[in-house]
């Protein structure tokens, strides 16, 4: 089977889920092939790769790479298309991840899927689109398909493999290093893990009620190693940062397990987690239309559900 190669996502070496749910997608359709962008390959992060199902591992270590604004990583797959002939190159759905694509499918002359969550034979992508009211599925014509896939679209499950390192020498182009990067200011990471790619997502919307009383949601996030997350009338009213939003004009999620709390339902709020597996959804009123979309519903006052719910999730631990 030929190659389908994964363009690994990595903070200080530590490889990301999102890559371990990609290479788990690309051992279903071929013979998966990690890209490291970059200096800083470990030994841990290559064990880590090859765990999930990198035969190979293209190691691109040049510190060029990763000075300039996106476009040398787009050039080196590039390269790699040309050179190895893959028959898919697949990235994470993130802002860089999709401009990669996007650049990577001008260079190739390839079509280009964004925001896919789900991949199978043939590569055709499922992609839910019109801010969430039409799933459909797409297929690439044209060249190389790139796909970029949302994050938690696949569970990932460890399958070896052989994980042979190669070494590429990549020579960019002056236009690559038009835009250099001159800072990099490392955000304070908290206990949560990032919205976009937790397995488990809780929110809240106007029925929390306060600033104050979001530590209701925060607390059954932390109970459950879940992201935070809020509707846009939490976060306009003040309650909670606009960083945290979900919906048509905040953050897409697409997690195992989104839990809305007080949030009616809005088509713009749906538009940015309908595709997440389960949906729980608190709500006093039982015509709310967020019980139209969920698996699992709960009428009832979120300030006492809430907090019973947070307890039996610890006496579970
Ligand atoms: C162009 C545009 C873009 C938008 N983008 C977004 C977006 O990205 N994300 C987004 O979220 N919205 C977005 N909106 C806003 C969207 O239309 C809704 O106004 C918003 O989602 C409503 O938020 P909400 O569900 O928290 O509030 P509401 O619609 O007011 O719903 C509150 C819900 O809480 C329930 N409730 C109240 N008290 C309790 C309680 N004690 N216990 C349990 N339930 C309770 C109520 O029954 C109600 O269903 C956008 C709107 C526009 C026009």
């Amino acid at each position: 089977m030929s190659e389908i190669l994964v363009l690994v996502e990595q903070v200080d070496g530590e490889v990301k889920k999102v890559t371990l749910e990609l290479l788990t997608l690309a051992r279903s359709l071929g013979t998966p092939a990690a890209v490291w962008a970059g200096p800083g390959i470990t030994p841990d992060a290559k064990a880590k790769l090859a765990e999930y199902g990198a035969e190979k591992i293209y190691v691109a270590p040049s510190s060029d790479i990763v000075e300039y604004v996106v476009a040398p990583k787009a050039e080196l797959l590039a390269q790699l298309v040309a050179g190895k002939s893959p028959s898919a190159v697949l990235v994470a759905a993130t802002p860089e991840g999709k401009e990669i694509a996007g650049r990577l499918a001008i260079k190739t002359d390839s079509g280009v899927i964004t925001d896919a969550v789900g991949l199978g034979e043939g590569f055709v992508a499922d992609q839910s689109i019109f801010g969430g009211g039409i799933n459909v599925q797409s297929k690439v014509r044209k060249g190389t398909p790139i796909v970029a896939v949302r994050p938690n679209s696949t569970a990932p499950a460890p399958a070896a493999g052989a994980g042979t390192e190669e070494e590429i020498s990549v020579a960019l182009s002056d236009a690559a290093k038009a835009a250099r990067v001159v800072e990099r200011v490392k955000q304070e990471k908290g206990a949560r893990p990032e919205l976009t790619e937790a397995a488990i997502v809780v929110s809240g919307g106007r029925g929390v009620g306060s600033a104050e009383n979001f530590s209701i949601i925060e607390n059954l996030a932390d109970a459950l190693g879940a992201a935070v997350g809020a509707s846009r009338a939490a976060t306009d009213a003040g309650w909670y940062p606009h960083q945290f939003q979900v919906g048509q004009t905040g953050k897409t999620v697409s997690p195992q397990l989104y839990i809305a709390a007080g949030i009616s339902g809005a088509i713009q709020h749906r538009a940015g987690m309908q595709t997440a597996k389960t949906i729980v959804a608190i709500n006093k009123d039982p015509e709310a239309p967020i019980f139209e979309l969920a698996d699992y519903g709960v009428v009832g006052d979120l300030h006492q559900v809430v907090p019973q719910l947070t307890e039996e999730v610890k006496k579970r631990k």
